[in-house]
């Protein structure tokens, strides 16, 4: 699915002035990714803002390919978010029970339909702060839409690949990921915060992966300092 164009922001945010051995390691890390994924975006199947956001809270907890599995017949079935807004809660768990939790999700996708209908005149909010006032719409999944659907780089999408990666690269000590978005959207430039969150998803599935990260074939592992790296 094509990502929208990165808007450029009339003020973005400037990164912090790192130590030169700092910076020198942060554009090796950046230029490794860009050789390694060039052309990446969102995994997630969608047409629009919204189906972005109801792929994006089914994605909790659940991989991309199976949110990709249920949503073409969920989309096809709700064709507008007022046929979100008024489907029984048991009804649309039921639909999208194959992506676990699909109690809580239903009730966040109800939420979020009500809630853009009712105060956002069916419009998906493009602003952060509006968003996340969105039942579902945490900060991860508020990056995603704002990004990937509108190319507005309002922050850094953390997920568990971000969060392992950026610690195993040593972009962070945090584990929290409101903590650890901080410091990444601090030293990365504004321009690199929607492409760098897809490009350490990828790595992060196929390269660096969670045990047994495939350390021979990293182009990083020259600077890399992991305790769990494969390779000396
Ligand atoms: S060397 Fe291994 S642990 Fe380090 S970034 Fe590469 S894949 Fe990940």
């Amino acid at each position: 699915m094509p990502a929208a164009a990165v808007r450029k922001s009339a003020n973005p945010a400037k990164p912090r002035k790192l130590p030169a051995k700092k910076a020198e390691r942060l554009q090796t890390i950046l230029d490794a990714l860009d050789l390694l994924y060039p052309n990446v975006t969102c995994a997630l199947h969608h047409t629009n803002a919204w189906e972005l956001l109801v792929a994006t809270i089914l994605s909790a907890q659940c991989t991309d390919e199976r949110v990709n599995k249920v949503t073409p017949g969920l989309f096809q079935k709700y064709r507008s978010i007022k046929a979100f807004a008024t489907v029984p809660q048991a009804e649309l768990a039921q639909d999208i029970h194959s992506t676990g939790f699909f109690n809580n999700k239903a009730k966040s996708i109800i939420g979020a339909a009500n809630k853009i209908l009712n105060e956002f005149n069916g419009e998906i909010p493009q602003d952060i702060d509006k968003l996340l006032t969105v039942p579902g719409a945490a900060r991860k999944t508020a990056n995603v839409v704002l990004g990937t659907a509108f190319g507005i780089a309002s922050g850094v999408v953390v997920d568990t690949h971000v969060q392992r990666i950026c610690q195993r690269l040593e972009l962070t000590k945090e584990t929290d990921p409101v903590k650890i978005e901080r410091d990444l959207v601090a030293i990365l430039p504004q321009d690199r915060w929607i492409q760098f969150s897809h490009q350490v998803i990828h790595f992060g599935r196929g390269i660096c992966v969670a045990r047994k990260p495939k350390c021979a074939e990293c182009p990083l592992h020259t600077i890399c300092r992991a305790p769990d790296k494969t390779v000396p």
